[in-house]
């Protein structure tokens, strides 16, 4: 018993970096805030993390959108084509095809673009529109600069991506080009936008009061209609509607400078932090991101667990060839050991079978206790990051679209989230509204909406 106490103690000890205090939350929103109105002044735009890009669309749904529509929805796990037929206020989804693309993550541009134009002829012909001319939504969830909603030039790569000959290109023009190369579908590009803005969009065609979008997927981002008159870098036109959906490209929050050092968040970042950074191609960059996301939660998880298990508190201290494997332990893992409640702790159990542990009970108990910490730290992290937001909507009442796989499964998240925006924006009111698949959804929406304005 009193070894257990000892085990407990260094397994809460080891643990505290990843608890933060309601003070040290607050401190996060309001460095978050700051960031963000660095990156909508054009004198300190360059420095800021949090770049605060102008997506170019400004007008919202107002319900006269309808007809048939195609969007691409490249994530950072899948690429998805579907085809919607919008009208009287309802896109309907006729169909949809879904690849797996972590295999392209380190091919050429031309590679890239020339797979995804073959997936869409591919649903084209499968769904007979090869002989049609339809409008297209594009969505593409990685930092790029717009000139305009046909314009998206990729600033840098994130989510482990590191395609070649894409960064400093416009996406919108190699996807055209891969779509010229194959000669055989025509499609009419309306628009290119990210996840954030698809799940805004998607999520104000329902709920017109929808005033920021929230992707926790593979990565994070967010984005939210800002006033045209505080956005100093905007220059656009001025004619109404005088706003515009801001992308944060948030994920960069807390970035060190070239040197490796500096980053805001430096206080907060953790010893697995510092191994997840030198585990990736963008070494020091999207450390918000990597706090927070799918790609990352779970190989947080099994760092914490490699150190416990050397140091006797968990497994017997019995270490595998497989615990040892990096990113062998998935996100989602964290989501069925976190919701599994059966008493003898099935799911955790077969889990690790798979890594060659036979483990038993308080063990599971043990990696329960690492996995919420990780996933609160991370719904945590997330609040403060739309408390700011809330913040400078400046609105009583504010709803927020969320879609991502890492939101939609994770047993507990979307429960701390709520709680934790609550403590953080305490006079105001945030709903958290799902937009089920809105990455895709809002690109055909948005792709409906210039339709309309044409
Ligand atoms: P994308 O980011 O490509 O748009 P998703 O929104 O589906 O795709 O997010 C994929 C990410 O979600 C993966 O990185 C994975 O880690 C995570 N994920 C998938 N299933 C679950 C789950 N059941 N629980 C928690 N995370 C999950
Ligand atoms: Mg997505």
């Amino acid at each position: 018993n009193a070894d257990e106490n000892i085990e407990e103690n260094e397994l809460t000890s080891m643990l505290k970096c990843m608890h933060h205090r309601i003070d040290q939350l607050i401190d996060v929103k309001e460095l978050m805030h700051r960031e963000m109105m660095k990156g909508l002044s054009k004198d300190t735009h360059n420095t800021a993390d949090v770049k605060m890009y102008p997506t170019y669309v400004r007008a919202t749904p107002d319900g006269t959108e309808s007809g048939d529509f195609l969007a691409l929805d490249i994530g950072g796990t899948n690429l998805r084509v579907l085809y919607v037929h919008i009208s009287d206020k309802v896109v309907k989804q006729i169909a949809e095809t879904r690849h797996e693309i972590k295999d392209l993550k380190k091919v050429t541009g031309i590679q890239l673009f020339d797979y995804v134009a073959e997936r869409l002829a591919e649903f084209m012909e499968k769904n007979g529109l090869k002989e049609k001319t339809l409008p297209l939504g594009f969505t593409f969830s990685f930092p790029y600069v717009q000139k305009g909603l046909t314009s998206a030039t990729l600033t840098a790569w994130s989510k482990d991506f590191e395609v070649s000959g894409v960064e400093g290109e416009d996406v919108y023009v190699l996807l055209q080009e891969a779509i010229k190369r194959r000669g055989d579908i025509s499609v009419n590009v309306l628009a290119v936008i990210n996840d954030t803005t698809g799940t805004l969009m998607s999520c104000a065609f329902e709920h017109h009061d929808c005033v920021a979008g929230l992707i926790l997927g593979t990565g994070t981002n967010a984005c939210y209609i800002e006033k045209l008159e505080n956005v100093d870098i905007w220059d656009g036109d001025t004619l109404p509607p005088q706003q515009i959906i801001i992308n944060t490209e948030w994920g960069a929050f807390g970035d060190r400078d070239a040197d490796g050092n500096g980053g805001v968040l430096e206080h907060l970042i953790t010893e697995y932090d510092d191994e997840i950074n030198r585990s990736t191609v963008n070494d020091g960059k999207h450390i918000f991101e990597k706090m927070t996301s799918g790609m990352y939660l779970g190989e947080i998880v099994r760092l914490i667990l490699v150190k416990l298990t050397k140091a006797g508190v968990i497994f017997n201290g019995n270490i595998t060839d497989d615990l040892e494997t990096k990113w062998i332990f998935k996100t989602k893992y964290i989501s069925y050991i976190e919701e599994d409640t059966s008493v003898n702790n099935e799911a955790c159990k077969s889990i690790f079978k798979k890594f060659g542990l036979e483990i038993k009970d308080e063990d599971c108990e043990k990696v329960k206790t690492v996995c919420s910490a990780v996933s609160s730290r991370a719904a945590k992290l997330l609040s403060a990051g739309i408390a700011a937001i809330v913040c400078q909507v400046g609105r009583k009442e504010v709803i927020c679209g969320v879609d991502g796989s890492l939101y939609k499964y994770h047993p507990n998240i979307k429960t701390i989230m709520a709680e934790t925006t609550k403590l953080l924006a305490p006079f105001m009111t945030v709903q958290y509204v799902e937009s089920s698949d809105g990455s895709g959804r809002g690109a055909a929406i948005v792709a409906a909406v210039a339709q309309r304005l044409k």
